[in-house]
């Protein structure tokens, strides 16, 4: 048995960041992985998609130049190349965080799956290790629901996507959210047939249905089939091809396609800690019970990412660390719910959210006043020629509080932290409205819009 002070399970992004601050705090700190280092963000999520995402643009720009006066000629895409990119762009990040986790004063890496023996004890194979404080940071894994057929063919998840070389003839996308429509528009901007099936009335569902409809516009357009309404999926081999019973309202009631990416959710990795052995609460999804600092039912284990249920993005899962750290070595009571929703969906144009949809407000029964412009409306996204989209806000009609927004559009993912910092500084949107913004720029049309606010219900 081998002692610590802090043993910290998954090398995500949280896991690192506190490894990193426990051990220069003088601290003796395991830290454990047994797979590759930077989880989901880095090897098989994130980094790797944005990173295929931009191949994709890059490809649309080329297939579009002649409208921008330019000639080049056939556009072929090289997925062979495509990949390699990606790769070398995860490979540098991966391999940047291992040798830091290595060389760290007052660390010790561990290779190979941690299990808990009891509160304080962890085994990684033959090997014990005891600490008064454990972190968790297992991240999650694609879910595979039991859908009929679907373990008679192979079928494609985020993880296994990573190793795609070719240009899928038809690849059929299951799940109209946020990894599905990456997926989804990217291959069909790297050449592919693409079908997106969604088992909800509408694409990305959590979101406003102005919105929805507005990315299944901009996908559609680039020629993605979409299927909504899919409420009984089933699969079946037949040669070459998948076929996938959709039983949608309408549209035929069969797609043929020749790869299945499966995209319709996430868990934890949980299952596999036993958990059960150091009484640490999950709850009935295998999430980690975390009170608002992070803390499970168990003194002196926290656990942080995916795991928790709190987030699933890697900067929730790094803003848990920085919860955690601030206090435990800062004296700085932070908490979970001090942060504000924030996320994108990296389509192109991509969706950047803060706070509460337009539905959420509604619910909330306040008085608000709502204010939205079409990115035609927009003179940098006409001028780049990328004018889908369009930008909202909502505001308190009282309090003069920002309650949340969304930058569907060109720079979106951007763009929309000059409203959520006012939020976090808790300014009324009046302070937005008065702020000159650069020329040209998506920015600058927030102040524009914030003039056009109007009661929440009225006809726009
Ligand atoms: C396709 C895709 C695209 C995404 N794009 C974005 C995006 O653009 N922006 C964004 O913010 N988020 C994105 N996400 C989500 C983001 O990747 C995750 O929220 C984030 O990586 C969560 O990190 P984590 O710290 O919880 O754990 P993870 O990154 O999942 O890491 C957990 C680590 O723990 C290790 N581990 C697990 N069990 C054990 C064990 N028993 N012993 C030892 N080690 C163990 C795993 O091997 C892994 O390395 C995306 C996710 C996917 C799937």
């Amino acid at each position: 048995m081998t002692d610590y002070d802090a043993i910290v399970i998954g090398t995500g992004q949280a896991g690192p960041y506190v490894t990193s601050r426990l051990a220069g705090a003088g601290m003796k700190v395991a830290v454990i992985e047994r797979n590759v280092f930077g989880g989901t963000c880095v090897n098989t999520g994130c980094i790797p998609t944005k990173t295929m995402v931009a191949s994709a643009y890059a490809a649309r720009v080329a297939a579009r130049a002649a409208e921008y006066g330019v000639d080049v000629g056939s556009v072929r895409v090289d997925m062979k190349r495509v990949k390699a990119r990606k790769d070398a762009v995860s490979r540098q990040s991966r391999t940047g965080l291992e040798d830091w986790l290595r060389n760290m004063e007052n660390t010790t890496v561990y290779d190979g799956h941690a299990r808990f023996e009891s509160a304080h004890e962890v085994s990684i194979g033959q090997e014990r290790l005891h600490a008064d404080k454990i972190f968790i940071n297992v991240g999650g894994r694609a879910l595979v629901p039991d859908m009929p057929g679907l373990r008679e063919i192979d079928f494609l998840t985020n993880s296994s996507m990573m190793s795609v070389d070719f240009l899928p003839k038809h690849l059929i996308v299951v799940g109209g959210s946020y990894i599905g429509l990456e997926f989804g528009q990217m291959f069909r901007r790297f050449g592919a047939e693409v079908t997106v099936i969604e088992m909800g009335p509408r694409l990305v569902g959590r979101e406003d249905e102005d919105v929805s409809s507005a990315i299944q516009e901009i996908v559609e357009h680039e020629g993605v089939a979409v299927r909504v309404n899919a409420k009984c999926l089933g699969f079946a081999k037949r040669g070459d091809e998948i076929v996938a019973s959709v039983d949608c309202a309408d549209g035929t009631p069969r797609v043929h396609g020749t790869h299945v990416l499966l995209a319709v959710g996430r868990r934890p990795n949980t299952d596999d800690l036993s958990l059960e052995k150091a009484g640490v609460a999950v709850d009935e999804r295998g999430y980690v019970v975390v009170d608002d600092q992070l803390r499970t039912s168990v003194p002196g284990i926290w656990a942080l990412g995916d795991c928790n249920g709190k987030g699933a993005f890697t900067h929730t899962s790094y803003n848990d660390g920085e919860v955690v750290i601030a206090n435990l070595l800062e004296n700085d009571p932070r908490r979970v719910s001090d942060r504000i929703t924030a996320y994108a969906l990296y389509i192109d144009p991509p969706l950047g959210r803060a706070g509460m949809t337009e539905e959420e407000v509604r619910k909330s029964g306040r008085k608000a006043l709502v204010a939205k412009r079409p990115m035609t409306r927009v003179g940098r996204a006409v001028e780049k020629g990328e004018t889908q989209g369009f930008m909202k806000i909502a505001v308190d009609a009282e309090s003069g509080a920002i309650l949340g927004a969304a930058i569907l559009g060109t720079g979106g993912d951007e763009v929309i932290h000059s409203i959520l910092d006012v939020m976090y500084a808790k300014a009324p949107w009046t302070v937005i409205r008065r702020a000159m913004h650069i020329h040209p720029t998506v920015s600058e049309l927030v102040p524009t819009m914030l003039s056009e606010l109007r009661p929440m219900d009225s006809p726009r």
